[in-house]
């Protein structure tokens, strides 16, 4: 008999392949009183499964593959240091001698207490690292059951398997990854878990979220997993399975004939240059944007010089990573974005006033540089000297006054005599550029054209702004819509206002790098595109398919409905199809 069901799909794509239930995380925990004599043992035995807990970690952090998603390798040494914490290492030892209970039970407790603290937390993300809490947790109970536990024991061959878990810990992808395993479902997880965040990384099809998956599923039986659908098919007569092989097939030669674009030139059809580029974050992301064919780097966001650490990085250390990814570009420019720290993705406490309730409206971005200037001038001075070695922009976030751009160039112009009179040299005529993020910037796009190199617009932000949505509050999501027409009003008035200034605008937001807007925002005037480097191909077959001249009426008209957003859904569809 055929089965359907559907889940949550957080990784595109389709596996066909049989299922490996992994029936680990359920472990029954009973509660023993123990007698005061025991205390002493129960305390060792618990000591002794966090030990080999951590040991086990640290082997398989060993066994990362260099060429791993860093998520992997931030999830793993987040859970050592986890297991160094109190709150696991010495909390259940307390609770062991005043309840006069075994050592699991104690563990249990200590766990409902700390699950019960993160369920009062507003923010969605973080109360979704409970599932860091019972990784952990569990890990520590599957050593006192088993003093001989190895995560590797249990995954044995699984090529081609599809896996079935009530959910899946980074030390299981680690190994998994190894395995070369089709696709994964679990039971648990949103789109912010990291069976989600990792799926993605590896592109591997996952479904989360789908209840009782593990009663649902049989081990063996040959299943498909279309991840872009949510859906899962089990029981399915031959005809259904061929069909997915050939929907698998397409996406395959689709793929293909995007890879074969690499080294072909952004140009559209009547002959216009588009210049696209790609964000990255670390250090290690240069591989994907080479791979991706980017020219450059149009937004290199800095906060991990700054966050989970516990000291900003030097200026050297900074210097030496901008100069490895400009080195690395050969030539290409790079753009450096100043540090973007909010209340959220802070290292400083001392910072976190009142406001730390609303983060994004908090002192984040340039207000948090501009509080800091010591700190602005550091990072500053780092980006100047790496200036010398290839083509190298600096853009600040989060403005909304002309004042707090007047104060930024003031920090600017100190860092640059500062170094003139050490001797030391940098790049005099260094563009500076701006990113459009708040509705305020966006109004007032024509003054900062006229003061600065180019503008940037981070549509992320400014859809948050311009709509009152908080980008990671999932009961709002619904509303975050980049065809709203206001927030196709703020982008239509800072493309203007680069044109008369004669200056370059690009977009760096996640909306430049969605196929479906490419055309739109060609139609608008938009030729600067910087996206995630795994778009930037798709991004491309798009601009080098279209006519800007055949695009010109059809965005007139799209960009004049002012009251309504489905008809705007309607035209952009329309746009897409045609041409
Ligand atoms: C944006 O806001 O669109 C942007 C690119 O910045 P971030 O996502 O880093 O806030
Ligand atoms: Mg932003």
């Amino acid at each position: 008999m055929s089965l359907i069901i559907s889940g949550l799909g957080v990784s595109k794509g389709i596996a066909i392949g049989n299922v490996h239930v992994l029936h680990r995380n359920s472990l029954e925990v009973y509660e023993r009183q123990i007698a005061a004599s025991e205390i002493k043992h129960e305390i060792s035995r618990f000591n002794s499964a966090v030990k080999r807990a951590s040991k086990q970690l640290k082997k398989i952090q060993n066994s990362i593959p260099a060429d791993a998603p860093k998520d992997i390798a931030a999830f793993i040494e987040s859970h050592l240091l986890m297991l160094d914490d109190a709150m696991l290492s010495s909390a259940p030892i307390d609770i062991i001698k005043e309840d006069r209970c075994n050592a699991e039970w104690a563990l249990k407790l200590q766990r409902d207490k700390l699950i019960a603290v993160f369920d009062l937390m507003e923010d969605e993300y973080l109360r979704t690292r409970q599932d860091d809490i019972d990784h952990v947790i569990s890990l520590i109970q599957k050593m006192l059951f088993d003093h001989q536990y190895e995560v590797e024991k249990e995954i044995k061959t699984l090529r081609g398997s599809i896996i079935v878990a009530d959910d899946l810990t980074p030390a299981d992808t680690v190994i998994l990854q190894h395995q070369n395993i089709a696709g994964f479902i679990t039971e648990l997880g949103g789109p912010l878990s990291h069976t989600a965040i990792i799926a993605r990384s590896l592109s591997i099809p996952a479904i989360v979220g789908i209840q009782d998956a593990r009663q649902l599923l049989n081990s063996n039986e040959q299943i498909i997993i279309d991840g872009g659908e949510g859906m899962v098919l089990a029981g399915v007569d031959d005809k259904v399975v061929r069909h997915y092989k050939g929907k698998r097939k397409a996406q395959k030669d689709e793929r293909r004939k995007l890879e074969s674009l690499r080294d072909v030139v952004a140009q559209t059809q009547d002959g216009i240059d588009i210049d696209l580029q790609a964000n990255i974050e670390l250090t290690d992301d240069i591989k994907a944007l080479k791979h991706s064919g980017a020219m450059g780097v149009g937004l290199y966001r800095t906060e991990f010089l700054y966050i989970d650490r516990d000291e900003p990085a030097s200026e050297s250390e900074q210097l030496s990573a901008y100069k490895k990814v400009i080195r690395a570009l050969k030539g290409l420019p790079v753009t450096i974005r100043t540090l973007d720290l909010g209340a959220e993705k802070e290292f400083d406490p001392k910072y976190k006033g009142p406001m730390v309730q609303n983060p994004a409206l908090g002192l984040r971005g340039l207000r948090r540089s501009l509080k800091d200037t010591e700190l602005f001038k550091c990072q500053l001075r780092a980006i100047l000297q790496a200036s010398i070695h290839g083509p190298v922009r600096i853009m600040f976030p989060m403005i909304t006054s002309e004042d707090e751009l007047a104060a930024s160039y003031k920090v600017l112009a100190q860092a640059k005599q500062e170094l003139t009179d050490e001797g030391k040299q940098f790049d005099a005529q260094i563009p500076i550029g701006i990113m459009i993020e708040v509705p305020a910037a966006a109004l007032l796009a024509q003054r900062f054209a006229n003061q600065c190199d180019f503008l940037s617009i981070g549509t992320n932000d400014l859809i948050q702004y311009s709509l009152a949505i908080d980008r990671i509050d999932e009961s709002v999501n619904y509303l975050y819509d980049p065809l709203h027409p206001a927030v196709l009003k703020l982008i239509k008035i800072t493309l203007q206002a680069g044109a008369k200034a004669n200056i370059p605008v690009a977009m760096c937001g996640e909306m430049a790098g969605d196929p479906r807007y490419t055309r739109l925002l060609l139609g608008m005037g938009l030729r600067h595109f910087s996206s995630h480097p795994a778009t930037v191909l798709e991004i491309k077959a798009i601009i080098n398919s279209s006519r800007l001249d055949r695009l010109d009426t059809p965005v007139k008209k799209i960009l004049s409905i002012a009251t309504s957003p489905a008809k705007i859904h309607t035209l952009v569809d329309e746009l897409n199809n045609t041409m």
